[in-house]
């Protein structure tokens, strides 16, 4: 499933396959989470084209439904961000489900399904392009449109936070410490103005953190961050878990959930 990926997502955490075995179950005290990573939920736009990064909303009601059934709790980030300071706190096999980029579809495809399973979640938003396009990724995916600020008011509204997905859909790797720390620091100062919800979670564009990972979590927790994700692995131990370096499931049509968290 992740050798469907464009190589240029570098998932720095092992696939799902390798990171399977490592998933931890039935550890006492432990609180096993699992992160889902979704793109764009329903099909593509009439002039664009399949790819790996749509799930349709069939597909999509069935994978979380799946997760209910297994006994998985759907939590929302303020639960999570809360959970990393006391992972008792949380039940066993928790669930967090976000969205990447913020496009504009997840307000008719996705937010009707979650409401209706009652499942909250999380988008991060790359705010350079707030009622944009995805042109970051321009050739690579279809171009679509991405949530204005109505649309992430709506979507707060009804059970999907905003946070941050940096400014300009940057990989770390590619800017100097400064522009890193703007990335971070910018992003969350425009989502807090306009949306008025506090900003404490971040997700790396193509779950690339930069070539110095204590660094990025020491700007990260300057700018009163509480947890950054990355693209790829699996469910992880919060009791053990790097808060900076979160593990993310990534979620495409073939995704078996049941068969990757057992
Ligand atoms: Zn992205």
């Amino acid at each position: 499933m992740i050798a469907n990926q464009p190589k240029r997502y570098r998932a720095t955490y092992p696939s799902n396959v390798r990171y399977r075995d490592q998933v931890p179950r039935d550890v006492k005290g432990s609180a096993t989470v699992a992160v889902l990573s979704y793109h764009k939920i329903g099909d593509p736009p009439e002039d664009g084209w399949e790819s790996w990064y749509y799930v349709p909303t069939v597909v999509f009601r069935k994978q979380l439904q799946v997760l209910v059934e297994d006994g998985w709790h759907p939590i929302d980030h303020g639960s999570f961000v809360a959970a990393l300071d006391d992972p008792a706190g949380l039940p066993d096999r928790s669930v967090l489900v976000t969205f990447d980029d913020g496009y504009q579809s997840l307000v008719a495809e996705a937010a009707p399904i979650l409401e209706e399973l009652v499942i909250p979640s999380v988008v991060f938003v790359p705010t350079a392009y707030i009622g944009g396009r995805n042109d970051f990724d321009a050739g690579d995916e279809p171009a679509e449109t991405i949530c204005g600020w109505d649309d992430l008011a709506w979507l707060a509204a009804h059970g999907m936070a905003t946070q941050s997905h940096g400014v300009h859909h940057h990989a770390m790797s590619e800017l100097d410490p400064a522009a890193r720390r703007h990335e971070v620091e910018e992003s969350q100062r425009v989502l807090t103005e306009g949306l008025g919800a506090p900003v404490r979670c971040f997700a790396f564009p193509y779950g690339d953190e930069g070539d110095d990972p204590p660094m990025m979590a020491a700007a990260l927790r300057a700018a009163g961050y509480r947890a950054a994700f990355l693209y790829g692995g699996g469910a992880t131990d919060l009791s053990r878990a790097d808060r900076y370096r979160l593990p993310r499931i990534a979620m495409g049509p073939d995704t078996d959930l049941r068969a990757l968290l057992g």
